[in-house]
């Protein structure tokens, strides 16, 4: 898969981790190819106890570049509760800004509680990963400094209104990604999705944005190395 993405022209990409035993497979990963980093984290949906401990340990590992996939969600029925999301997100932002490390946040349906939570953490920097909200809500974190990734989705036709936030974005607080096997474009519909699917999301975005793929990918590439910082 890496290879296939490194053929494709992807040539960084970043294996999140959504609890502790995934985290520490991403940082293998990181490990063994020189095109792959690691996030290290906990979602919000994930129902084992966080050792959060043992994920201050794994964060500290060279390879890893940002706290992540950890966030908020809201409209899945049945997952951790509000309360203990919420304490959750708040020990994990206080990690990243311990040590100096970007955040990749979910959120579903909880865009004023993780406002609120990054207010409570100065000098926390970060990313809404595979952003699906509209300009409103974009503005309200390009506010806090932080960027908006996009995924597949934009490429959907239902979702306009996420186009003219591609359109708005300032070129530097944006970045692509594929939230694979998850998040494909519409021309994929019905199959897992790959890293070296990110080309679909960048044509469009170059598209949107009046430039070429090129310029899209050097503006990606610069914004990818002013967050994830370790990448350099
Ligand atoms: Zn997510």
């Amino acid at each position: 898969m890496v290879g296939q993405a490194v053929a494709a022209g992807v040539t960084s990409m970043i294996a999140m981790g959504t609890n502790l035993e995934r985290s520490r497979n991403a940082v293998q990963l990181a490990h063994r190819h020189e095109e792959v980093w690691a996030g290290v984290g906990h979602h919000p949906l994930e129902e084992s106890e966080p050792d959060l401990a043992a994920l201050r340990d794994l964060a500290q590992e060279e390879r890893v570049v940002v706290i992540g996939e950890i966030g908020l969600d809201f409209e899945h029925v049945g997952g951790p509760s509000r309360e203990r999301q919420l304490q959750l997100l708040d020990a994990l932002f206080s990690l990243a800004t311990e040590l100096n490390l970007p955040v990749s946040i979910h959120n579903r349906g909880a865009g004023n509680e993780l406002d609120a939570a990054i207010a409570r953490h100065r000098d926390l920097r970060g990313v809404m990963h595979y952003f699906a909200l509209d300009w409103d809500w974009a503005e309200t974190f390009l506010r806090r400094g932080f960027y908006l990734s996009f995924a597949g989705l934009i490429t959907r036709p239902s979702r306009s209104e996420l186009r003219e936030v591609v359109k708005r974005c300032p070129a530097d607080r944006f970045l692509l990604e594929t939230d694979s096997p998850y998040g494909n474009a519409q021309k994929r519909m019905g199959v897992p999705n790959r890293p070296a699917y990110l080309l679909d999301t960048a044509e469009l975005v170059a598209e949107l944005r009046g430039i070429s793929v090129e310029q899209l990918a050097d503006l990606e590439r610069s914004n990818a190395l002013a967050l994830f910082q370790k990448m350099r």
